[in-house]
């Protein structure tokens, strides 16, 4: 390959276009090897690391090659967590923007009813977690005739979380001749066992850069007693005085007492745990990673694939007790080629668990001493002005594309006969408008929603006012949500 860019692989424009306004300029390594072996249709088996950009190694081979005529899913991917499923589904959103691909994301506690109403919509993509997917598979609210491509996503997560067997349930409903793709950091005994039996002759994909974190992260621990936590965490943030800044604790509790001291030292931080609401855990990591506050406290939840920018420091409260969870954790810093630091507490009763991961990485992490009481003073100056200072919002990277882009809502849908390629039909036929302008349509039974792209939603709202669609003059105004 002379020139390392994704003009080599033949992508359609639409694709192409999507990822330069994402600034996705060349593919990383993962995506190297996987895109042009997956736009084979091969099956795969992929060990590589989290923050490799593995979800856009997937995503954009599999966007490349859906049919949008479809109205039957035809991607399913299986993920461990639910806000790990959201981000997929935005992922797909994102590189299929201009291709107009529809990505669902199903998932437990949420209402049931909603995801089987989506489920009978034109969909493309269907991102899963393997307790819920299961559940529409068992209720037939979710049809899989026409699967062509199912991904299975932090596979060793999904064993270790003991969602294996519900896959194994999922993979013999699903029609053979599909593709599948298998993620993994490592690949344990049971995962190669499912490979065996369930992907027939994959061809199996590994990285060079064999170790399980990247170069770009700095590792070290300090040797702490218990009770001079906290006051190690108010030295430590004192000094490295970070712009975004995850610390992990072992259990809910702890991260609550944590939260607790750090409210009352004047931090703005929150907390993230499985013992919140699913719409409070959202909003946190949505507030998270816009940059609305710079400290999250939270339990292992957060640590899986979970992407956010620049973080730039992560501390362990508490030394995690399965050591592929030290890896999850510090991957969400040094992602995307920039630079981290991991910082981790020790006990001596932690201690033990330290050498675990340390064979589990393959190499041992630098003990550092705390901050002096003299550092400490120093810094404190610069660190009270930023915690003063209101914190910059982060630019999301799909801000601009989904710049321009206006909902027009019509009073028609499935009932009247109408189907997305009749707007399609109707809209690019407006002067000034082509279908490239037209994003993703979503009919219901009495209603409709067209996505209108490239500032153009006003000329489309004006001109449909008058224009029919399938001989019918349709109500149409700006879409409230
Ligand atoms: P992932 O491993 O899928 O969680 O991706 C890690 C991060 O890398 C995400 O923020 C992606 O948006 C970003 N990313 C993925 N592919 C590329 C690329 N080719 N160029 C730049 N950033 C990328």
């Amino acid at each position: 390959m002379s020139e390392n860019n994704f003009y080599n692989y033949k992508l359609s424009d639409e694709i192409l276009k999507a990822l330069k306004i994402l600034n996705y300029k060349r593919p990383t390594e993962v995506q190297e090897k996987v895109i042009p072996s997956a736009l084979e249709m091969k099956d795969l088996i992929v060990k590589s690391q989290t923050g490799s950009g593995k979800t856009a190694a997937f995503a954009i081979p599999i966007c490349e090659l859906l049919e949008w005529e479809e109205n039957k899913p035809q991607t399913l991917v299986l993920t461990p967590t639910r806000e790990l499923a959201a981000q997929i589904r935005d992922d797909f959103t994102n590189i299929g923007r201009y291709k107009r691909i529809k990505a669902i994301s199903v998932y437990g506690k949420q209402p049931f009813a909603k995801q089987k109403l989506e489920l009978k919509q034109k969909v493309h993509v269907v991102v899963g977690t393997p307790g819920r997917v299961l559940d529409h598979i068992q209720k037939d609210t979710l049809n899989l005739e026409k699967l062509k491509f199912l991904v299975i996503d932090e596979a060793d997560e999904m064993l270790n979380m003991g969602f294996i067997e519900q896959v194994e349930s999922i993979l013999v409903e699903l029609p053979d001749n599909r593709v599948t793709m298998l993620f993994s950091a490592t690949i344990p005994k049971d995962i190669e066992r499912l490979c065996h039996k369930y992907i027939k002759n994959p061809l199996n994909i590994e990285m060079k850069t064999k170790s399980l974190t990247t170069e770009k992260i700095q590792h070290s621990i300090i040797e702490v007693t218990e009770e001079d936590k906290e006051k190690a965490i108010r030295s430590l943030t004192i000094v490295e005085n970070p712009d975004s800044c995850i610390i992990f604790c072992r259990t809910q509790e702890r991260v609550e007492e944590l939260q607790k001291f750090l409210k009352k030292s004047g931090y703005f931080s929150d907390k993230l745990h499985g013992g919140m609401y699913q719409e409070d855990r959202f909003e946190v990591m949505n507030d998270f990673k816009s940059g609305k506050f710079r400290y999250l406290i939270a339990t292992d939840v957060a640590a899986r694939g979970i992407d956010i920018d620049n973080v730039s420091l992560i501390i362990n409260y508490d030394v995690p007790m399965e050591k592929e969870s030290y890896v999850h954790r510090t991957g969400r810093t040094g992602r995307a080629g920039k630079s981290g630091k991991a910082i981790t507490l020790v006990t001596p009763y932690e201690k033990k668990f330290l050498k675990e991961i340390e064979d589990y990485i393959g190499f041992e992490i630098d003990i550092m001493n705390l901050p002096s009481d003299e550092e400490v003073t120093k810094s404190k100056l610069e660190f009270e002005a930023k915690l003063k200072a209101k914190p910059q919002l982060k630019k999301h990277k799909s801000e601009q594309l989904n710049k321009g882009i206006m909902k027009l809502y019509f009073n028609g849908g499935k009932k009247k006969k109408i189907r997305a390629v009749d707007f399609v039909g109707t809209i690019a036929k407006i002067p000034g408008v082509t279908a490239e302008d037209i994003g993703i349509i979503t009919i219901q039974d009495n209603v409709s929603y067209v996505e209108i792209l490239n500032g153009k939603g006003m000329d489309v709202l004006k001109a449909m006012k008058t224009t029919t669609i399938k001989g019918k003059l349709l109500k149409v105004h700006e879409a409230i949500k």
